[in-house]
């Protein structure tokens, strides 16, 4: 406790100097890097590893779905423990939305055998939680309510080059029930639902595989962190895809009384049936199949042959939901900020979970809670942020990532002129592992972060993350990496979907987002399984990785909130650009070279191709090239200038403000307000979603040309052209005003 006012003190008498080569910090002048320094030192000594837990035990007690009594008593309790810890402004702010909810569901095979699933997860020897007679059965949210009668298919993954090999195989979904697995390769359960209904199929049935999360990766709870028989992965099929948040609310607030459009008209709402199973409920459907037998990449972990079926397994579907209006509730509090309080520095978790939700979220929400502590008592000692830092625990991320998008769109306007950068933490902890992500401006100060907190292995969180990335370098494509396959310096994964509660402030407001969280192994996502059992066995007994959560996520907000100049890196940035044309042209080669696949490297066809060669080409990435290095040259002048100024010492405020404005706006400058064809409700131009969840960098631009509609791609990069040269020119504005 006394560490870090000896830091304080001694920052006085050492030489600048030698300060400044100790302890620069990206956007702070030498003095106040020190300064700095020392307000940080006190805050990572503040979480403990047993208040952690004492956090995590009230949140995993009992299960708390968005919209239950249990999720809002939490929501009271978040708010009354924040008032206490010295948060200013608490408030618990209400969207009445479409919600769902189970009421009742059954699955029995009819032929050839009569099997009655169970759809239920047992309990498990050690784990009085996994008793608790308020675990609810297998669900899926959005799914409509029905009955059917139908042969059960099975579809693989469920993706749509699954139904074309059903389709070769002479097997026909339509009007009957498709069984298929969760993740492999991954793809959001939502996308496996819109593709079954696409195909006409009456009712999908998702289970959970012992190859993807089970028996077959290792010793499965109460034994090891892996899946055990009985586990349900719950999960929504809301196709959020489209628009997240509320479906009858699509680009507005869903505050009490809003205006709603019909559910049959909501393109997020589903219109199919969807149950999930545990392996041991699959497996009686899957043994009995007749038809071919299924290729080996479709085949999983159970002893025997998977065939494809269709006719000879029956089964009878009946799935009562009650789905409608209810009201979900988000908890936001505030320190304002000492010097600028209407910069704003957002951060935020969920409160909600399928069940107890020991990782997802309450790993995330129990690190809030004690970083809310720390920067409550950094207050309570004088040390109030500069700018205000926001603290927000979602409702209904599980969902449709309903509460961070209703209040998103709330405050639209509010987060445009006012935030600085939203940092996300959902599952804080299922591991050792630390994954960071972050928009490309912000890798950098990222990175920096990560070198001043130990990791409990010892070493730096920075080398331990960079080990991590190491090891996970074979066979994986990344921004972490350069062309030669070196790890690049910033580390952070910088290709961000969605699927986690960044979506609304990165896709529809335009603000740089970075999230955080620590992996492992972990086998019970979204069952009762993920339990105060499985964390204190598996996922972080020591709450040492939650301890370190909140000291990390803590210190990226203060340095976010107590910059003289806002640490955005935007050479880096035009760096990351380049490199998502380049998987454009990489993943498209035909198009880039004119139709002529393979005539040229396809990496460098456009960057050498000369305006007269390249005419009859459907798309032509040259300018949009050049706009790229015109904006990195801008930034890497702008960088020279800041860290010279910073150098400096001085600084005039009003020169701060122009400069911290503008690199708000540049952000903001990536939005195109029409949104990207097809999906108005994602603004962003550099960074999108796949319907699978996954990312998709570039999105318009990239659905037009793997579409091959060229019309649209030539003025999706005209677009992106265009911002880059707002962007550029900004840059430029900036830095002129510094050499002034
Ligand atoms: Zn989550």
């Amino acid at each position: 406790m006394n560490l870090p006012r000896r830091i304080a003190v001694a920052a006085i008498f050492f030489p600048l100097t030698l300060w400044a080569q100790a302890q620069s910090i990206l956007g702070f002048t030498p003095a106040s890097a020190a300064h700095e320094s020392a307000i940080e030192s006190k805050f990572k000594s503040i979480p403990t590893p047993d208040e952690e837990r004492r956090q995590h035990r009230i949140f995993t007690r009992e299960p708390h779905i968005a919209g239950s009594k249990r999720n809002n008593e939490l929501a009271e309790y978040i708010r009354d423990e924040w008032i206490k810890q010295g948060l200013e402004d608490v408030i618990i702010r209400r969207y009445d939305v479409y919600g769902t909810n189970p009421k009742s569901a059954s699955l029995e095979m009819t032929a050839p055998t009569h099997y009655q699933a169970l759809l239920k997860e047992t309990p498990l020897p050690g784990d009085e939680d996994s008793k608790n007679p308020a675990i609810s059965g297998a669900w899926l949210g959005m799914s409509i309510s029905g009955e059917v009668t139908a042969p059960v298919v099975y579809a693989h993954s469920g993706n749509p080059e699954d139904y074309d090999l059903l389709r070769k195989n002479g097997i026909s979904v339509k009007g009957k029930i498709v069984l298929v697995r969760y993740s492999n390769p991954y793809s959001y359960r939502g996308f496996k639902a819109l593709t079954a209904q696409r195909e006409g199929a009456a009712a999908i049935l998702i289970y959970s595989d012992p190859a993807e999360d089970g028996y077959k990766k290792g010793k499965v709870d109460p034994d090891g962190p892996w899946g055990p028989e009985y586990h349900i992965q719950r999960g929504s099929i809301t196709y959020d895809f489209m628009v997240p948040g509320d479906p009858q609310t699509p680009g507005w607030a869903s505050v009490p009384g809003a205006k709603r459009i019909p559910i049959a008209d909501a393109i997020s709402a589903p219109k199919i049936m969807a149950l999930p199973l545990s392996w041991h409920d699959a497996k009686p459907l899957l043994e009995n199949m007749d038809g071919p037998v299924a290729p080996s990449d479709w085949q999983g972990g159970l002893p025997f042959q998977y065939h494809l079926g269709g006719e000879r397994v029956k089964a009878h579907l009946k799935i009562e939901m009650s789905n409608g209006l209810q009201p979900y509730y988000v908890v936001e509090g505030r320190i304002r900020g000492a010097d600028l309080p209407d910069e704003w520095v957002v951060l935020g978790n969920h409160r909600d979970a399928w069940v107890f939700g020991a990782v997802d979220p309450s790993s995330g929400t129990a690190s809030m809670m004690e970083l809310t502590r720390a920067l409550g008592d950094l207050k309570k000692q004088g040390m109030r942020p500069r700018r205000t830092v926001i603290v927000c625990s979602w409702d209904g991320e599980e969902i449709g990532l309903t509460g961070s998008t209703e209040w998103g769109e709330q405050f639209a306007d509010d987060l445009r002129s006012k935030a600085v950068a939203y940092i996300n933490v959902d599952e804080a902890t299922s591991g050792p592992e630390f994954h960071g992500q972050a928009v490309a401006s912000l890798a950098p100060m990222l990175a920096e972060t990560t070198r001043s907190l130990q990791d409990p292995s010892g070493k730096s969180l920075y080398d331990a993350w960079k080990e991590t990335v190491e090891r996970e370098r074979e066979g994986q494509r990344s921004t972490q990496f350069s062309d030669s396959g070196v790890v690049s310096e910033t580390l952070a994964d910088t290709r961000i979907g969605s699927g986690s509660d960044h979506t609304v402030f990165l896709n529809f407001i335009g603000m740089p987002v970075i999230g955080l969280g620590f992996e492992g192994d972990y086998g019970v996502y979204h069952s009762a399984y993920d339990d105060f059992f499985w964390m204190n066995h598996f996922g972080d007994p020591g709450y040492r990785y939650h301890t370190l959560m909140s000291q990390l996520w803590g210190v990226t907000a203060l340095r976010l909130a107590n910059a003289d100049l806002l640490p955005f890196d935007f050479a880096t940035y035009a760096d990351n650009i380049r490199q998502f044309v380049n998987d454009l042209a990489k993943n498209n080669p035909a198009i880039l070279s004119g139709g002529k696949a393979g005539a040229k490297d396809p990496t460098t066809v456009c960057a050498t191709c000369s305006a007269s060669e390249t005419k009859s080409d459907p798309l032509n990435l040259s300018d949009v090239r050049k706009s790229i290095d015109a904006f990195e040259s801008a930034g890497k002048n702008l960088n020279q200038s800041l860290t010279q100024k910073l150098a400096e010492g001085k600084l005039d405020p009003q020169l701060a403000a122009t400069l911290n404005h503008g690199m708000m706006q540049a952000e903001r400058n990536w939005l195109n307000p029409d949104g990207i064809p097809g999906r108005p409700w994602f603004k962003h131009i550099l960074y999108g979603a796949r319907f699978t969840y996954a990312h998709l960098e570039l999105p318009g631009l990239t659905e037009a040309v793997e579409k091959q509609d060229w019309p649209t791609a030539r003025q999706q990069a005209e677009i992106l052209e265009r911002a880059l040269e707002k962007n550029t020119r900004l840059l430029e504005q900036m830095n002129s005003s510094l050499s002034q």
